[in-house]
């Protein structure tokens, strides 16, 4: 890359466990990738700093490649203020996370910042370069120890009127049920989150994903059984969510999802079942195309679009 051509830009994308960065090419392509845990237990403090001296590692290597950096941007789990860059609503992931200004945290060498949710990095970096590409409309989700959406409205991330759009893993699919950290009880996450899988599959003797996606290959009982219902709870979800929005795409991605390919079939079945007819007749049911790169992509390329 010839200097001061074309941009790279600097993508954040922090979670529960660990913090990944990187330098992203204007293709979005990843340039330079880490991985570092994420000081998550130890308060706001050290965390920010964490983040900051990721962009300052960053921009150290952009510039002895001697490339121009546009951009930083960061995905956090909970609500972020896409305006103000303010995380304001807590994540159970990161006890203390709220209140913390990310835009302000990560100011430095002039260079325009961005922070929004991670699941809009992921609906962001999809639409931009993955499966989603071209889609006027789609919906998302990632299922992983919770349940993340990211909406795609008119070609554009929609964040909503107070930036907490797309939360599919907090619909209610049980009416009364298990009590969810939201607040709310029955919430989709809470019966088919991979965490919800797990808890599901040790009560009947599997001692992780792993032994339970190995005997479902094999069309043992009761792993199919259990898989086999939550297909069943994401299907429910996401049917209502397509009545409503009636979206081009549905795109599901989240480690589980590659562990177990025959779960996006399930899933497109369900939701061939339970949604309104009308709003099926374009609809595409698509794996997610950019894997666990997709947050540092996304945040690399947030005010994009
Ligand atoms: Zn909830």
């Amino acid at each position: 890359m010839a200097a001061g051509k074309a941009s790279v830009f600097i993508g954040l994308d922090l979670g529960g466990t660990d913090l990944k960065y990187g330098l992203v090419g204007p293709n979005g392509k990843i340039l330079v990738s880490r991985k570092i845990r994420a000081r998550t237990d130890v308060g706001q403090k050290v965390l920010v700093e964490q983040l900051r001296s990721a962009a300052r590692e960053l921009l150290s290597i952009a510039s002895e490649k001697k490339w121009r950096v546009g951009r930083i941007g960061v995905g956090s789990p909970g609500a972020v203020n896409f305006e103000t860059g303010k995380v304001f609503g807590d994540s159970p992931n990161i006890p203390g996370w709220e209140g913390v200004n990310l835009k302000k945290s990560l100011r430095m060498a002039g260079i325009p910042v961005y922070a929004d949710n991670d699941a809009n990095c992921v609906a962001l970096a999809e639409l931009l370069f993955g499966a989603a590409r071209g889609s006027k409309s789609a919906l998302c989700v990632t299922v992983g120890t919770g349940i993340g959406g990211g909406l795609i409205l008119d070609g554009k991330v929609y964040r909503g009127s107070s930036f907490s759009a797309g939360e599919i893993g907090h619909t209610t699919v049980v009416f009364g049920g298990k009590e969810c950290a939201c607040g709310n009880r029955g919430c989709l996450e809470k019966y088919a989150s991979v965490s919800a899988l797990i808890d599901a599959a040790k009560g009947r003797g599997y001692a992780n994903v792993q032994a339970l996606t190995d005997s479902a290959k094999k069309e043992e009982q009761p792993a199919v059984e259990l898989i086999d219902r939550q297909a069943a709870y994401l299907g429910a979800g996401l049917a209502s969510a397509i009545n409503l929005i009636n979206p081009e795409e549905i795109v599901l991605g989240g480690g589980f999802v590659d562990a177990y390919p025959p779960l996006l079939k399930l899933v497109e079945n369900e939701i061939r079942q339970r949604a309104f007819p009308a709003a099926l007749l374009t609809l595409k049911v698509v794996k997610a195309r950019l894997g666990n790169e997709a947050g540092v992509v996304g945040a690399a390329f947030l005010g994009s679009k």
